[in-house]
């Protein structure tokens, strides 16, 4: 471990399938590039020569197969390198999904179905990423699901989302926002409302196998599935519901025998033609607590709104009360203790969907805009977007909103859960 100085540019040589591990500085930028040989950022080559810039905080490695000679200009939290990595045991599953994909090209079948578990901090999301860039690489396009609604990939928190990857992803850019398909939980965390999040994986994956069935290239290129790190309880339970609602056919157990031995044990009877696969966690996945997560999901909505570098200008919306029509999903006003029979609970029904009247407390919460056309298809339907109330004026009955650009709304739909953000 290793702090360096100020801007002076510093060479690090790689021995074959080494890598460098980096987590950036704070609050500066580092840029790097490759001088000599070949390297690549989680599946994703390195251009020769050209200097990319990292932004602060992240945390990555540039793993070499052969060898290689890199530059870094700027400050690191840390960088060093390390030798034992898994990553012969990562490439050797893509080689094994390679063949799967070329044999569902020949007869026009079903490519595979992977994904991807394990607890926090195991390296899912970065295993899933280097899946799909290697898939890419040789010219497929593989459908990213990512069903992680604390810590996803592809859009802001509280979501499950898909998306066609058609190029290795990009090491400082990530994941295109341009075509996902997206369903709004808006809840960080699954246990707010187990029933409905299960719904909107299912909604997901019909969305998806419609899709497929018109789509060749697709369903031969299969999918890599990103899943959440509970998998304890009702986490392990909504993973086997993940794995039998999507019909994965793979799944790779990252760093934990217990877990594995467990799906193992019961996919064998209920899925036997479910492939159940050990894998190493790399020494590189960095913990994140509770405080860097949270801090995580702020920065995702910022970046929704204002773009990675700032880059984007959102717009300033003013609308009235009666243009909008805000829902929230499950909970709602139960029966009274005294309607119902002696002893019996009253319990909220979790996919119930109850109109909000807009007042303040909306104020900071990030809504979606559903892509319903009636009110009772906003659960089955996916989200075109995101706001964010700024104000509310009770008096004048108003409702002011950041939305990534001016002008009218797909739709008046709104749904509301608990997801917050303070804009900094
Ligand atoms: P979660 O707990 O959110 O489910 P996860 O299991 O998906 O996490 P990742 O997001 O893949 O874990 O990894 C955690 C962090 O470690 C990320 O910031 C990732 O970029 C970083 N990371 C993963 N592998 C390496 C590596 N080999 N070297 C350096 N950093 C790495």
């Amino acid at each position: 471990v290793s702090t360096s100085a100020a801007s002076t540019i510093r060479q690090v040589k790689l021995e074959r399938e080494s890598e460098l591990r980096i987590e950036v500085a704070n609050d500066t930028p580092l840029k790097l590039r490759l001088v000599t040989g070949t390297a690549e950022i989680f599946g994703t080559e390195l251009p020769p020569e050209i200097w990319l810039t990292f932004p602060p905080r992240l945390k990555f490695a540039v793993f070499t197969w052969y060898g290689a000679t890199i530059e870094l200009d700027g400050t690191t939290e840390t960088d060093y390198t390390a030798d034992e990595t898994p990553m012969i045991s990562y490439v050797n599953v893509h080689a094994v999904l390679e063949g799967r994909r070329n044999r569902a090209k020949a007869s026009s079948s079903e490519g595979p179905r992977v994904i991807v578990v394990g607890p926090t901090d195991s390296g899912k999301s970065t295993l899933s990423r280097m899946l799909l860039s290697w898939a890419a690489k040789q010219g497929w396009k593989p459908t990213f699901v990512d069903l992680d609604i604390g810590q996803g990939s592809i859009t802001i928190p509280g979501c499950i989302a898909a998306t066609p990857i058609e190029m290795p992803i990009d090491p400082v850019e990530g994941i295109p926002l341009e075509i996902p398909l997206v369903y709004f939980y808006g809840h960080t965390t699954p246990s707010n409302n187990v029933d409905l999040y299960k719904v909107l994986v299912k909604e997901l994956s019909q969305m998806l196998e419609r899709q497929f069935a018109g789509n060749a290239e697709s369903r031969a290129a299969g999918m890599v599935i990103n899943t959440m790190g509970w998998i304890e309880g009702v986490g392990y339970e909504l993973l086997l519901h993940a794995i039998d609602t999507f019909n994965a056919n793979v799944v790779l157990v990252l760093g934990q025998e217990k877990l594995w031995s467990m799906l193992k044990d019961v996919l064998r009877n209920k899925q036997p033609n479910v492939d159940v696969v050990k894998l190493q966690r790399s020494g590189g996945v960095v913990s994140r607590n509770a405080k860097f997560r949270q801090k995580a999901r702020s920065h995702r909505i910022r970046e929704y709104f204002y773009g990675l570098a700032n880059d984007l200008s959102p717009h300033s919306n003013i609308a009235n009360f009666s243009d909008l029509s805000v829902y929230r999903i499950g909970g709602g006003p139960q029966a009274p203790r005294s309607a119902l029979p002696i002893g019996a609970e009253p319990a909220a029904d979790p996919t119930r969907l109850v109109h909000v009247n807009i007042n303040r407390d909306l104020l900071h919460l990030v809504l979606a805009v559903s892509f319903a056309k009636e009110p009772e298809q906003i659960i089955s339907s996916n989200v075109a977007g995101f706001i964010y109330v700024t104000d509310i004026d009770i008096q004048r009955k108003k409702i002011t909103y950041l939305a990534p650009s001016a002008g009218e709304l797909p739709s008046k739909f709104l749904i509301v859960g608990t997801l917050t953000w303070l804009e900094t």
